[in-house]
């Protein structure tokens, strides 16, 4: 295979969640609403009207530009870029074009080296969403296509990046940071369809560079990168050149698409909106504070409640896993940390993750009372993990969800002791009904007592302590030797 290097750059489109669009008062908020119901005639470009600047959107938009380590230019300037298509009524966007509202900064993650690295951001700039075309059919096949312009004119940040990241995997994990990022600021609503969109370049170093257009899903971003390479690898190893163009991404194939060829800066002739004076933020910048942003919450995870790093950097990735780890550990249940860190983020995340549920439809109270079982030795891990899928499956059915201590004992699932007769039951009668395991054990074979705690542990389904199961057999095997 070629070794070549990867050079990945990402513009990112994100909406930001303010009440009223970017240059009228129409409501953002249109998700239970018809087709072209949220319209006005500034949002439909017509003719003799007079866009107004919305404060809030150029508030958040400074948020983000000073959380991301942007220097903020005290005066920015809107432009026209013109160009047709049918979900841009009034043939032209307003956006920035040579005076953006922020220059410079970075975004740090952990680079695929395990080190922290820095991706220099190259601009923010401010924009308007174009409305969206719903393909009847599909968009390839589709006979005719409709137009819905509630959403345009919703504010916009484009973050452009350097092409600073070396893999589809540090793309991902940029993208992730700047979600929770944009998440900490309160200025973004990641659950609402298509308020992320990403346009990606790769390339390998010495060729050409190719735009991957549109992608709008985190993981699609990471999907599309690393079928990129493979196709561009495949390429260069038949001696073939990869051509320089913009490509879509066909998420249901989970392939990339020749597309148009790239316009041309110049196609768009962008000039200065005569609508709309310049922006001077200057006096305004410093006086817009930043709440807790996800780098010094984990720094503080780790310091506060000794969280390991990888922990810390797994539940301050996502806002509401942290808001719910704290939740957890809170008043006297701080004795829970490590055991809420690993099974937040490792357990929990991952049965959330394949029921598709989200962690807020999770009560803390409950997901508490299955750690403290844990803790005083009620249950083993095995029996947490059946309580716990027990508490997810009830809250994802809408039914009255149990206590964990209901559910243990329902379930019959209360650590059986060492000392216990029913956990030397259980080993007598595997011992009884494994003759040939237990010959061998004799016999010095190692595998066979392994055989005969796990057919023990299947007898007390998991709710024998491993440690002690094991002591315990041993123990009978010799004093029946004798
Ligand atoms: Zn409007
Ligand atoms: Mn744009």
């Amino acid at each position: 295979m070629i070794d070549a290097e990867v050079i990945v750059g990402l513009e990112v489109h994100c909406q930001l969640d303010t009440k009223s669009k970017l240059f009228c008062g129409c409501s953002t908020d249109y998700r239970d609403d018809g087709p072209n119901t949220h319209v006005c005639p500034i949002c439909l470009g017509l003719p003799g009207t007079m866009p107004g600047i919305n404060k809030r959107a150029i508030e958040y938009a400074i948020k983000v530009a000073k959380s991301l380590n942007c220097t903020v230019i005290p005066e920015s300037e809107f432009a026209r870029k013109n160009y047709f298509y049918p979900d841009l009524d009034k043939a032209y966007q307003i956006t920035q074009y040579d005076k953006p509202l922020a220059e410079g900064g970075y975004i740090e993650i952990e680079g695929d080296d395990g080190k922290e690295r820095k991706i220099q951001l190259t601009r923010i700039h401010v924009e308007e969403d174009p409305g969206r075309l719903v393909h009847m059919g599909n968009a390839e096949r589709g006979r005719y296509s409709l137009v819905d312009y509630n959403r345009a004119g919703i504010p916009l940040i484009e973050i452009v990046s350097e092409p600073d990241m070396q893999s589809p995997k540090e793309a991902r994990k940029f993208l992730n940071k700047l979600r929770a990022t944009l998440e900490y600021l309160g200025v973004f609503d990641s659950e609402k369809e298509g308020s992320l969109r990403v346009d990606a370049n790769i390339s390998l170093r010495g060729n050409n560079r190719v735009e991957i257009k549109n992608i709008s899903s985190y993981k699609g971003v990471e999907k599309a990168l690393t079928f990129e390479v493979t196709r561009q690898k495949n390429l260069i190893r038949r001696g073939l050149t990869v051509e320089r163009e913009t490509r879509h991404y066909i998420e249901t194939r989970g392939i990339t698409q020749s597309a148009r060829s790239k316009e041309m800066e110049n196609d768009y002739r962008y000039f200065p909106e005569p609508d709309l004076r310049p922006l001077h933020v200057q006096s305004w910048v410093k006086d817009i504070a930043l709440p807790e942003l996800p780098d010094a919450r984990r720094e503080r995870f780790v310091t506060q409640y000794s969280c390991s790093l990888n922990h810390a950097r797994t539940l301050t990735g996502e806002l509401k896993m942290a808001n719910f780890f704290e939740t957890v550990v809170a008043g006297d249940q701080k004795n829970l940390c490590s055991l809420a860190a690993t099974w937040i983020a490792d357990t929990l995340a991952g049965e959330l993750n394949y029921r598709n549920m989200g962690i807020d439809t999770v009560d803390p109270k409950l997901f508490a009372g299955v750690l403290v079982l844990l803790k005083n030795g009620t249950i083993t891990d095995k029996s947490g993990i059946e309580v716990l899928r027990v508490v997810l499956d009830e809250h994802l059915k809408g039914e009255m969800v149990e206590t964990p201590d209901a559910i243990v004992k329902r379930l019959n699932l209360a650590k059986t002791a060492g000392d216990d007769g029913a956990l030397l039951a259980a080993i007598r009668q595997v011992i009884a009904e494994n003759p040939k395991a237990v010959e061998d054990y004799k016999a010095g074979k190692s595998g066979a007592l392994n055989f005969l705690v796990g057919q023990t542990m299947k007898k007390t389904r998991g709710c024998a302590d491993p440690g002690e199961l094991n002591q315990l057999m041993v123990t009978t095997l010799k004093t029946m030797e004798h």
